[in-house]
């Protein structure tokens, strides 16, 4: 398919003070084409947030690029940025503090509409009543406020507003990591719904892989700051290489009692280690069970080891 971004080198850091560095995103590269789902995964630290909001042009990077259609995310002048920002929206983990408390659900829909000009008047309302109605809500609600509502009913709103001005590309940063997990379905399920109806494009961040598994066409894990395995999702699911994917995917309760009672469970051992000044060479080998010397000299490139499936390991 059509590739409609590209991510090449993207480097994030954040200086934070006596000369520490944090390395939020550190030399990722990617390909998101158009119509797919690009799951995103990893714990808290992993830079998987840091480089979606880079992605989307809100962090500027600090080295490397990320291409749109072509066109440089960060190099674009006030027209272009304009332009972009018509295209590409971003979903929040926590809906209530992405809501303007004191703006009624109308108004918040509507913001894109306002700001890009698109209706006014009556056009402007009913397209409100219309996007309510495509997540589920009513019109009813349009003269609301978000306290008035749940979690999963803010990220409906969340998800109207950013599909009011007809974008092509959504980053979904961890949209359903703060709800219940019986919404979360429903939340995944109207996503996939508008992306078949719509023809989104999706970078689908996540910290665990149960939750990108069903939305997810590929699958890239990230580990403090760098991507270490990128898959098709079957593929992934069916033969993780990494042995941090390993491990995560251990983790993922399996239904069925009988394997899940016969099942090798992977622990982690130690700690996560921290983003800041990391040392050279893979940055899992802390916790990782079959380091070997290379490993803390050299920092495993991202390898094409099977068509599609890329693995930054140095058993491979
Ligand atoms: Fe483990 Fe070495 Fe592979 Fe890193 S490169 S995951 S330490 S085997």
């Amino acid at each position: 398919g059509e590739v409609l971004v590209e991510v090449n080198n993207l480097k994030k850091y954040f200086h934070i003070g006596k000369g520490a560095i944090l390395k939020a995103v550190d030399d990722v590269s990617f390909i998101i084409r158009k119509g797919e789902t690009l799951g995103m995964v990893g714990e808290s630290g992993c830079g998987k947030t840091t480089c979606g909001r880079t992605v989307i042009g809100m962090y500027g990077a600090t080295d490397g690029e990320v291409l749109f259609k072509g066109q440089n995310v960060h190099r674009m002048n006030a027209k272009q940025r304009k332009d972009f920002t018509k295209q590409a929206q971003i979903i929040f983990q926590d809906p209530y503090a992405s809501l303007n408390p004191r703006m009624t659900v109308g108004d918040i829909i509507a913001e894109g509409i306002d700001i890009h000009g698109m209706y006014s008047g009556k056009e402007r309302m009913n397209r409100v009543y219309e996007l309510l109605g495509m997540v589920g809500l009513n019109k009813e609600h349009a003269s609301r406020f978000p306290h008035e509502f749940s979690g999963g009913q803010r990220q409906r709103i969340g998800i109207a507003r950013a599909l009011a001005i007809e974008p092509e590309f959504i980053v979904c940063d961890e949209p359903i990591s703060a709800l219940d997990v019986s919404i979360q379905a429903q939340i995944v399920n109207l996503l996939i719904k508008f992306q078949r109806e719509l023809g989104l494009t999706y970078l689908f961040i996540a910290h665990d892989l149960s939750m990108v598994k069903h939305i997810s066409d590929r699958v890239a894990v990230m580990y403090l700051g760098c991507m270490v395995e990128l898959a098709e999702s079957h593929e992934l699911y069916r033969n993780p290489l990494h042995p941090y994917t390993r491990a995560l995917l251990s983790a993922i309760p399996i239904p069925d009692p009988e394997v899940e009672r016969t099942r090798k469970r992977i622990m982690l051992e130690g700690e996560v280690p921290s983003p800041i000044n990391p040392a050279p060479g893979c940055r899992f080998r802390a916790r990782c069970p079959y380091a070997k010397p290379v490993c803390a000299e050299q920092t495993p490139p991202l390898k094409e080891i099977d068509k599609e499936h890329f693995v930054a390991c140095h058993l491979y």
